[in-house]
């Protein structure tokens, strides 16, 4: 039997113990987890390809619960601008966006993510099947929707076109490996009551995810307050919409009500922490959220909005914002939120039983932090040294369905120049029309 081994490293399993095993093995056969313990497995693994891991620490793959990869054209742009989102992101998608630029954007934002230890992605956006063919061709695993809006979009000349094109995309790659094609109303103030029921229809047709952004936006939360005396969250609960595939992203804006609801409908939820605190858009109750025992994972949201794609940033800016904002620094102590960025992600995904722990006969999606460089050491808890020593610089090693993607912090098999001065050939012409706006 053939394999990899990887040895020497102190395994956070993120399993349901949360053990952690100190100078230990993990060996993998094809795209499973084969065995996890202690070094004296080394010797019974010999003939497998051997990864020593310098005393690092292994954890299960991250995972980003919410981005739109193919927004890092416009990343930068209109940072501090009020109304950023209906002043330069939609005019400039409108006019911009085609299947060369979501094809070239993915390309570049998983590199990126890949680079910074993220083997999962939940992703929204227009030309989905151009974010699917790219990611199942770099071989990495995603959750992927199709964009449906009241208004044309760039890939469906007519409003709510997202449907159609949705279930086009949802038959060509159900059943794949890598991929979970999903459906994607933008949002309750984009979609109306027909769209939202359409888009669930076919959640529950395929039983696949549904993803929305949810209780994000103040105009939003008015607009259903003033409209019909509800909040967004009792405005979708009275659609009859929510359930366990409906993953809401940001979930900022809620009730005690509204958080019953969603603990009830077995909703997952993205929390985009470095999004909402730069859209000065408030801190979602997650503390709340966690005690009820629902299923969290951290996310970026597009890189316009959170201008990452990583999740070690999140995280530390989790722990910082939670403490800050309850004036309490002993809140979400960092074993959660590293559980949110791996097993907690892949719950809000349904992907839990597959991925986001280091266990026997779940996918090979690992990540590798080195411990060497200057602002690793010393370490007296592995989990606070990944929330608040680590960057992502500091990711060494990625693996993803038992493939070795990133290895000396170089990705394998990508030239990532080319990627590269493919993104920077876009830049002029962003700036051309962003000009006008
Ligand atoms: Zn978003």
């Amino acid at each position: 039997m053939s394999g990899i081994l990887i040895k020497n490293v102190n395994i956070l399993t993120m399993n349901e113990e949360k053990t952690i095993i100190p100078k230990g093995v993990v060996a993998i056969s094809g795209n499973i987890i084969l065995e996890v313990g202690d070094s004296t497995l080394e010797e019974k693994y010999k003939d497998f390809i051997t990864i020593d891991g310098e005393d690092g620490i292994l954890m299960p793959g991250m995972v980003n619960c919410h981005t739109h990869a193919a927004m890092v054209p416009f990343r930068s742009l209109a940072d501090d601008c009020g109304d950023r989102l209906r002043k330069y992101l939609f005019p400039l998608e409108q006019k911009l966006v085609d299947r060369e630029l979501v094809a070239i954007g993915a390309k570049y934002a998983l590199c990126e993510m890949l680079l910074g230890g993220v083997t999962t992605f939940c992703d929204m956006y227009y030309f989905e099947d151009e974010v699917a063919k790219v990611s199942k061709k770099m071989g990495v695993r995603a959750v992927l929707g199709e964009t449906v809006v009241n208004f044309p979009a760039p890939d469906s000349k007519k409003p709510y076109g997202g449907l159609c094109y949705g279930e086009e995309f949802i038959k060509s790659w159900m059943g794949d490996d890598l991929i979970t094609p999903a459906i994607a109303p933008h949002a309750p103030y984009s979609n109306d009551e027909i769209s939202l029921k359409k888009a669930h229809k076919l959640s529950k047709k395929y039983n696949i995810p549904m993803i929305m952004h949810v209780a994000e936006m103040d105009f939003e939360y008015l607009y259903y307050k003033e409209q019909y005396s509800l909040s967004p969250v009792k405005y979708l609960n009275s659609l009859g919409i929510l359930d366990e595939n409906f993953i809401g992203a940001h979930m900022i804006l809620l009730d005690e009500g509204d958080l019953d609801i969603l603990q009830s409908n077995g909703v997952g939820v993205s929390h985009n922490m470095g999004a909402n605190s730069k859209g000065a858009k408030g801190v979602a109750p997650v503390l709340e959220m966690y005690k009820r025992g629902m299923k969290i994972g951290l996310g970026t949201d597009g890189p316009m909005s959170g201008n990452t794609l990583d999740i070690i940033t999140q995280m530390a800016l989790v722990g910082k914002v939670h403490k800050l904002y309850n004036k309490d620094r002993t809140i979400l102590p960092a074993h959660e939120i590293v559980e949110m960025a791996t097993i907690g992600g892949a719950r809000a995904l349904n992907l839990g039983e597959k991925i986001g722990s280091i266990e026997v006969g779940k996918k090979a999606d690992l990540v590798l932090i080195e411990t060497t460089s200057v602002n690793m050491q010393p370490i007296y808890d592995y989990y606070s040294t990944i929330v608040y020593s680590a960057n992502p610089s500091n990711v060494h090693t990625v693996i993803v369905d038992g493939k070795i993607l990133v290895r000396d912090k170089q990705l394998i098999g990508i030239d990532f120049l080319n990627v590269k001065k493919e993104l920077l050939n876009l830049r002029d012409k962003v700036e051309t029309i962003a000009k006008e706006m």
